[in-house]
């Protein structure tokens, strides 16, 4: 595949090989993009951006529904790419290609709903004369930085509210899964998006990001990925908005009245989708120590019947991580909380990029998979007793995207909605679960700001106030 400079599709000799994690398989090649071609996209989007910025709601709202339209009608081959570039099952890919429909028409309604108000200048004397209001313009050259576990539908969540917005965008996808996100570009350029209007540039997040971090013509970053990569960019990105959606370690607390059985399958669920690289993957379950063994008990059953493999088959249930570098990673951390005392109640063992669906349990406080976001299958059980002890281990930690509890007791599930501290409480659902259009985003390390489609319009724009003096009324 080609990258998107200034209009046109251009190739480099330097490629990067993008493989499938199963077998290393070579599915494609993307160019390895340069400093220079971060100038050269740069430049463009500033072009662009007087293209954008002049289309009219209508037109930027009817480009969205047709990409919409073109990826719904083409849902198997968008959903193979997912499945092929990265960790997600076809089943799995299948879900997330029907989400980035859903994202880009709800990116296209509330491109209709770019609201202002009037201002009430007269609430304060000497404003008597004066009327106006504010409208909101869009900001400009949007940096869209994007990761690899959601190759498609995280980069419809930063282009659909760009598009929306009037802005001109430059995307930089995950080198280890830059096509889904360059078929949606295809797709948007189809449904009529002026090219210029859009830059896509592949390589090497640690070589060519600087440029475009740090240059004063990018008005917005929209990043989603890694804490680290978060700081070395928040480090250089100057005086320019930036939206981060970064990683967690996700807490569910499973209280005594809870419904078990929808919260073992929904927490199997939550803890190994897509190999637990998911922002809002389950890590910690913290279980009433009343039905902790009859939990404990189902849910490694549960997790005992997953079929782990090859991605394209429609009964595997989990891929591989997206590399074997990331399991290994896994596999050490496991290891590392065994020798502290960590138990292995089903899992633990690696084969290449494969690594089992795990349960631990016995997991120290310092073990490293307690505490940092492990974004690999596996799950930690801990008992609990009292839920203000437990909504305190649940808030210990330096993150805070999602949190979730099961109970069937109001007085617990709003105790818990307004005590837990992150940016979402999920009650008697897993902490993975998000509607695309709900406002999403974390406190602490998870991030800054929020995306959610109305939610990054309001980010991607700015309200510009309209005051008109008139001392003759
Ligand atoms: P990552 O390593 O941080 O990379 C994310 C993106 O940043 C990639 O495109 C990467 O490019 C780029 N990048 C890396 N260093 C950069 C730099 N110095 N300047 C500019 N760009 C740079 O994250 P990942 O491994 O792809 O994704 C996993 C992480 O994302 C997890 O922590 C997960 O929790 C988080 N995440 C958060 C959300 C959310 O909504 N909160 C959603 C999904 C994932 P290269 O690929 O070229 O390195």
């Amino acid at each position: 595949m080609k990258i998107l400079l200034d209009g046109r599709w251009v190739d480099r000799d330097e490629k990067i090989n993008v493989t499938d994690p199963f077998d290393n398989s070579i599915i494609d090649t993307v160019p390895k993009g340069t400093t220079q071609d971060a100038e050269t996209a740069l430049a463009a989007a500033v072009s662009g951006f007087e293209i954008t910025k002049k289309m009219t709601v209508y037109d930027r709202a009817q480009i969205l529904f047709k990409a919409a339209e073109i990826i719904s009608d083409r849902l198997e081959e968008y959903a193979a790419i997912i499945a092929r570039e990265g960790s997600k099952t076809i089943r799995e890919a299948r879900k997330e290609a029907s989400r980035c429909v859903n994202t880009l028409v709800a990116s296209a309604e509330e491109a209709k709903r770019i609201l202002g108000e009037t201002i009430p200048f007269d609430s304060f004397p000497g404003g008597e004369k004066r009327r106006g209001y504010y409208y909101r313009f869009p900001i400009g050259v949007v940096l869209a930085i994007t990761p690899f576990n959601d190759p498609l539908n995280l980069v419809a969540h930063k282009l659909g509210p760009a598009v929306a917005a009037g802005n001109s965008v430059i995307l930089k996808p995950a080198t280890v899964t830059p096509l889904s996100a360059i078929k949606l570009v295809e797709a948007m350029l189809e449904a009529g998006l002026p090219p210029k209007a859009i830059q896509v540039i592949t390589g090497y997040g640690s070589k060519i990001g600087d440029v475009l971090v740090s240059d004063e013509r990018v008005r917005m970053i929209s990043f989603t990925g890694g804490v680290e990569a978060g700081k070395h960019i928040a480090a250089r990105a100057g005086i320019k908005k930036i939206g981060m959606e970064l990683g967690s370690n996700s807490p569910v607390i499973v209280w005594k009245d809870a419904d078990l059985e929808l919260a073992v399958e929904s927490c199997v669920s939550g803890a190994f989708w897509a190999a637990g690289q998911n922002c809002i993957g389950v890590q910690r379950l913290l279980v009433h120590r009343d039905i902790y063994d009859q939990f404990k008990t189902s849910f490694v059953a549960r997790t005992k019947q997953y079929k782990i493999g090859d991605k394209m088959k429609e009964e595997t249930d989990m891929g591989p991580m997206i590399t074997e570098t990331e399991a290994k990673r896994v596999e050490s951390w496991v290891n590392d909380a065994v020798a502290k005392s960590a138990v292995v109640l089903t899992g633990g063992k690696r084969n290449g990029a494969l690594y089992d669906p795990t349960v631990l349990e016995n997991v120290p406080p310092d073990a490293t998979i307690h505490h940092e976001e492990v974004f690999g299958p596996t799950v930690n059980l801990y008992p609990v007793d009292d839920l203000d002890k437990a909504i305190k281990e649940a808030n210990s930690l330096p993150y805070g995207l999602l949190a979730a509890i099961f109970t069937s007791n109001v007085d617990v599930a709003f105790k818990a909605a307004y005590d837990l501290d992150c940016g979402g409480v999920m009650i008697n659902d897993s902490t993975d679960y998000r509607l695309d259009s709900m406002p999403f985003g974390g406190v602490k390390y998870s991030g800054l700001g929020r995306e959610g489609l109305k939610f990054s319009l309001q980010e991607m724009t700015e309200p510009k106030v309209v005051c008109f003096n008139l001392p003759n009324i």
